[in-house]
C-alpha cells in the first residue's frame, strides 16, 4: 500500500474547534447537565475536543425553543422567497468557508481532506441552493371535484422535525436533512452522530449569521440512547427523519409509534450488489467496482459490497482488483493525493476486523489485505476477497468497511434472483455495453437507486432512498418536500357556479 506519509505522525490541522457546545434558540449552550463528551481524532485516536453531551432535558429545551419557533413564528410564515434568500446566504458563507469545514470533516471523521473539500463540502453548498430554489415553488393544487364546490389543497409544513444523522458523511447528511426541512417551513432539532459532532456546529452557525430567526435549527450532540431516543420519542416533535442503521432505524420508529406516531422517513443500511456482465470492459469495472466499495473508507450506505463479476471475465477481473486495491494509497487523510484514510472509530475497526476473520474462516479466498495498518488509530488495508459464496456473513451483511467481497455468477436470471435475495433494497450497479441487458437488470432489482456503467452519482436532483428494509421514503430532489409537508385539503362551496 502507498502510505505516502507516516501514519505515526499525524499532520496537525490548521483550524481551530471553537464550536463545542450545544445550539438552542440560535445561542451556544452547556447541557443542562453540565456533562461532555470527547470527539475522537481517528487517525490516533487522541481527543480533539470535548463536546456539550445532550441528553433528554436539552431535547426538551431545543424542542421548546424549536416550537415556539415554529407556532409563533415568522419561519413558516414568511415568504419562500424571504426563506430562499437566508438560505442562499448561508451557502454563500458555506462557499466562504469551505476548508475550514473541510479541515475539521477531515479531523473528525478521518476522510481525505481532498474528498472533504472538492467533494463533499461543496456538494452541502449546492443542496442548499437546490433547495432555496424550492423554498417559493411550493404551493398546493386546485382540485375539479364532483358536486359544487371549490377545492383546493394548501401544502403546509408538518411543524417540528427531529433529524438524527450518522457519521459516515456528517456534513452532507446534516444538509440533506435541513434543506428540505428549512425550505418547506418546518423548524428543526437535529442531533448529530457522537463521532463527529464538529462540522455541524460550525455550518449551524454560519447559518444564524445568514439571518435564521432564533430557534428555527437547533443542534444538540449526543448519544443515540439519550439524546437520539428522546427526540425520536418526543411527543411535541411532528416529523422524524433518520438516517442509520437498519436496528436502530425499527427502534426509532418503534419509539415514534409508542409515543406520538410522528411520521417517520427513514434511510438505513445497504449489501448492494455491482453487477458486471460479461462484456463489460474489465479494467473500466475494475476502477469502478474499486470505487463502489472503498470510497469513504467502505463507510457507505450504498457500497457497492457485493461484485457479481460474470464467469467468462471472474479470473482476469479478480487479478486486476487485487492490483488495485494494493495500490491503493492509504495514510493520513490529510495528505494530498490520499484515497483512504481510517475507519471512524475503535467499535466500527473491530467489527470490520471481525468480518474479516470470518471470511477467511468460512472459506472465501483473501486475495490482499486483512490486517490493520501501522499501530495507531484505526486504518485498515484495502481487502478484498474472492470466491465469496451467498451464504457466507461477508456476502450477507453491511461491513462498513475496505472489504471487497467477489462472488461469481453464470447467467442473468440467476444474478437478479441472487441480487435480490437480500432485506435490503438500497442501491445497485450494472456494468453492460448492452442496452438490454442494462433494461432487463434495471427492472428486476429491487433497490431505490440503479446505477448504469456509473456509481456512486449523486446529485441535489436524484432522488435516494430504499426499497425493503433499507429505508422509507426518499431525500433529495423533488421527492423529499414531501417528507416535509402536510396537505390540507379546503372545500368552500360556490354559489353560482
Ligand atoms: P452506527 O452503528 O453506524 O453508528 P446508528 O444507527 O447506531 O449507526 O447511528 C446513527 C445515528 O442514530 C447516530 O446519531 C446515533 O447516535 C443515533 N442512535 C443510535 N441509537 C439510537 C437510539 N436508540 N435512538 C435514537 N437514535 C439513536
Amino acid at each position: 500500500y502507498s502510505t505516502a506519509v507516516s501514519i505515526e505522525e499525524p499532520i496537525a490541522p490548521s483550524v481551530p474547534v471553537n464550536h463545542t457546545q450545544l445550539l438552542i434558540n440560535g445561542q451556544f449552550v452547556d447541557a443542562a447537565s453540565g456533562k461532555t463528551f470527547p470527539t475522537l481524532d481517528p487517525r490516533t485516536g487522541d481527543v480533539i475536543a470535548h463536546v456539550a453531551e445532550g441528553d433528554a432535558e436539552d431535547i426538551n429545551r431545543a424542542v421548546s425553543a424549536a416550537r415556539k419557533a415554529f407556532d409563533e413564528g415568522p419561519w413558516p410564515r414568511m415568504s419562500g422567497y424571504e426563506r430562499s434568500k437566508i438560505l442562499l446566504r448561508f451557502a454563500d458563507l458555506l462557499e466562504k468557508h469551505n476548508d475550514e469545514i473541510a479541515t475539521l470533516e477531515t479531523w473528525d471523521n478521518g476522510k481525505p481532506y481532498e474528498q472533504a473539500a472538492r467533494i463533499e463540502i461543496p456538494m452541502v453548498t449546492r443542496i442548499i441552493r437546490y433547495y432555496a430554489g424550492w423554498a417559493d415553488k411550493i404551493h398546493g393544487l386546485t382540485v375539479p371535484a364532483d358536486g359544487a364546490h371549490h377545492v383546493q389543497t394548501l401544502h403546509e409544513p408538518i411543524g417540528v422535525a427531529g433529524q438524527i444523522i450518522p457519521w459516515n458523511f456528517p456534513l452532507l447528511m446534516f444538509s440533506w436533512k435541513i434543506g428540505p426541512a428549512l425550505a418547506c417551513g418546518n423548524t428543526i432539532v437535529l442531533k448529530t452522530a457522537e463521532q463527529t459532532p464538529l462540522s455541524a456546529l460550525y455550518a449551524s452557525k454560519l447559518l444564524y449569521e445568514a439571518g435564521l430567526p432564533p430557534g428555527v435549527l437547533n443542534v444538540v450532540s449526543g448519544f443515540g440512547p439519550t439524546a437520539g431516543a428522546a427526540l425520536a420519542s418526543h411527543m411535541e416533535v411532528d416529523k422524524l427523519a433518520f438516517t442509520g442503521s437498519t436496528a436502530t432505524g425499527k427502534a426509532v420508529l418503534g419509539l415514534a409509534a409508542k409515543s406520538n406516531l410522528k411520521s417517520v422517513t427513514l434511510e438505513l443500511g445497504g449489501k448492494s450488489p455491482f453487477i458486471i456482465c460479461e462484456d463489460a470492459d474489465v479494467d473500466q469495472a475494475v476502477e469502478l467496482a474499486h470505487l463502489a466499495l472503498f470510497f469513504n473508507q467502505g463507510q457507505c450506505c450504498c457500497a457497492g459490497s457485493r461484485t457479481y463479476v460474470h464467469e467468462r471475465i471472474y479470473d482476469e477481473f479478480v487479478e486486476k482488483s487485487k492490483a488495485r486495491a494494493m495500490k491503493r494509497a492509504v495514510g493520513d487523510p490529510f495528505k494530498g493525493g490520499i484515497e483512504q484514510g481510517p475507519q471512524i472509530d475503535s467499535e466500527q475497526f473491530e467489527k470490520i476486523m471481525k468480518y474479516i476473520r470470518s471470511g477467511i474462516d468460512s472459506g472465501a479466498t483473501l486475495e490482499t489485505g486483512g490486517d490493520r495498518l501501522g499501530k495507531k488509530g484505526f486504518y485498515i488495508q484495502p481487502t478484498v476477497f474472492s470466491n465469496v459464496k451467498e451464504d457466507m456473513l461477508i456476502a450477507q451483511d453491511e461491513i462498513f468497511g475496505p472489504v471487497q467481497s467477489i462472488l461469481k455468477f453464470k447467467d442473468l436470471s440467476e444474478v437478479v434472483k441472487r441480487a435480490n435475495n437480500s432485506s435490503y433494497g438500497l442501491a445497485a450497479g450494472v456494468f453492460t455495453q448492452n442496452i438490454d441487458t442494462a433494461n432487463t437488470l434495471t427492472r428486476a432489482l429491487r433497490v431505490g437507486t440503479v446505477w448504469i456503467n456509473c456509481y456512486d452519482v449523486f446529485d441535489a436532483a436524484i432522488p435516494f432512498g430504499g426499497y425493503k428494509m433499507s429505508g422509507q421514503g426518499r431525500e433529495k430532489g423533488i421527492y423529499s418536500l414531501q417528507n416535509y409537508l402536510q396537505v390540507k385539503a379546503v372545500v368552500t362551496p360556490l354559489k353560482n357556479p
